[in-house]
């Protein structure tokens, strides 16, 4: 589950991270006000800044720094209600329902700070850089030299000595690096304590120094944090601050009816149960040369109306050309699906060719049911087996 930057600098700041104050806004005045209150605050500069699950935004004019309460509600405005494309939207963007006004800081350099699980070492992984500002796949790509990676101990989280290192390995010096491996001890305690699968600072940075801050101040003024969803059962507050409306569509809607729901950017969309029949559901596709709209496993004990909604969700992607139904009864039922199959054909209409697989807990009926069903689904085709299942849907839409 993604949360969005307000979400992840309040946590932050529940931390003890420091982080600029910032005020949340959905329309153009209230931005404008939220300036005029960190003003108020003796703040010159502020930062507009778009509230996606999306990074980059700097690069899609996501991020805008302002000076007066006329720029703000300027910028709020050019955001607010737009799809805000950056190079990890994809071109047609993300809808834009919230911007954060954010104090300004003068930055004397950029560092990127985070926390993810290695799974090659079964660890959770500290990753830092002196590089920051950009995304860090990038330095890591061109230039691994420039990425600390330090593998931590789950119980013990982030020793002091391990922090002090890092910081003095960035090049904090002075005051900064008892500042820096503070922060890095603390965003360590986020991770562990809340199930995250990511939580990144990029950047941290450095402030110019001023008179009442002579070594400058280190300050978070981005983040990232995601959590495990297979740990949401025990973070039961964290619904709240899921943003059903920013996940896909078809995902959210999945999510609520107990289904695996992923969407891929083929055009075959398949309708499977059981993760790993839905994996060589998909190899099986692409070895007869197309490529899955969808990665769907409706599970074990799926109901008919979940099955309904996941055909609907299949469905309703214009990408979909065709659709494998691929079931192998076992809890899941072959009648269930007969019984979806014929509900979707009902509520929505199969007007893109349909080839049905079924083996399994009660495939006898669900045969009937099809057979009685047939006319009105003048799309379906029966495959004996998986193979001749995928040759009749890649052909069929050829
Ligand atoms: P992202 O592009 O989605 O990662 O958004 P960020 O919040 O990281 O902002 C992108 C870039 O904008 C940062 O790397 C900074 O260079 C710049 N930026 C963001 N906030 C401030 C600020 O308060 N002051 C200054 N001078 N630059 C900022
Ligand atoms: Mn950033």
């Amino acid at each position: 589950m993604k949360i969005h930057e307000y979400q992840a600098r309040e946590m932050l700041d529940r931390y003890g991270v420091p982080v600029p104050p910032a005020h949340l806004a959905t329309g153009a005045d209230e931005a404008a006000a939220a300036f005029e209150r960190l003003a108020a605050d003796g703040a010159t500069l502020a930062v507009v800044k778009a509230q996606v699950h999306a990074g980059g935004r700097g690069k899609g004019g996501g991020v805008k720094l302002v000076r007066s309460a006329d720029e703000a509600r300027e910028a709020a405005q050019k955001m607010l209600g737009q799809p805000l494309v950056t190079p990890q939207t994809g071109p047609e963007g993300v809808p834009v329902e919230k911007v954060l006004v954010a104090a300004g800081v003068d930055i004397q350099k950029e560092y990127y700070v985070g926390m993810a699980i290695d799974r090659g070492q079964g660890r959770p992984v500290v990753i830092a850089s002196a590089e920051g500002g950009v995304e860090i796949e990038q330095v890591a790509r061109e230039r691994p030299e420039a990425v600390i990676r330090m593998p931590i101990d789950p119980e013990a989280g982030l020793r002091p000595h391990q922090a002090r290192f890092i910081a003095f390995r960035l090049g904090f010096a002075g005051k900064q690096v008892s500042a820096a491996g503070r922060i890095l001890s603390r965003l360590c305690a986020l991770f562990l304590e809340n199930d995250a699968s990511l939580a990144e600072i990029n950047p941290l940075v450095v402030t110019t120094a001023d008179d009442e801050n002579p070594d400058g101040r280190v300050v978070a003024i981005d983040a990232k944090i995601n959590f495990d969803d297979n740990a949401l059962f025990r973070r039961e507050a964290f619904a709240a601050m899921a943003d059903l409306q920013e996940q896909q569509g078809g995902e959210a809607r999945a999510e609520e009816h107990g289904l695996s729901y992923i969407k891929l950017d083929g055009d075959i969309g398949c309708l499977v149960n059981g993760a790993g029949l839905a994996m060589a559901t998909m190899d099986l596709i692409k070895l007869h040369g197309r490529e899955p709209a969808n990665f769907l496993d409706v599970g074990g004990s799926a109901t008919e109306e979940a099955v309904t909604e996941a055909f609907k969700i299949i469905l309703e992607d214009p990408a979909v050309r065709g659709v494998l139904v691929n079931i192998f009864g076992g809890i899941a039922r072959c009648d269930t699906i007969a019984n979806a199959i014929v509900n979707a054909a009902r509520e929505v209409g199969f007007t893109v060719p349909l080839v049905v697989r079924l083996e399994g807990t009660n495939v006898e009926a669900a045969r009937g049911i099809l057979e009685k069903a047939g006319d009105g689904i003048p799309t379906m085709q029966i495959g004996r087996d998986l193979t001749d299942a995928a040759r009749k849907i890649t052909s069929a839409i050829a």
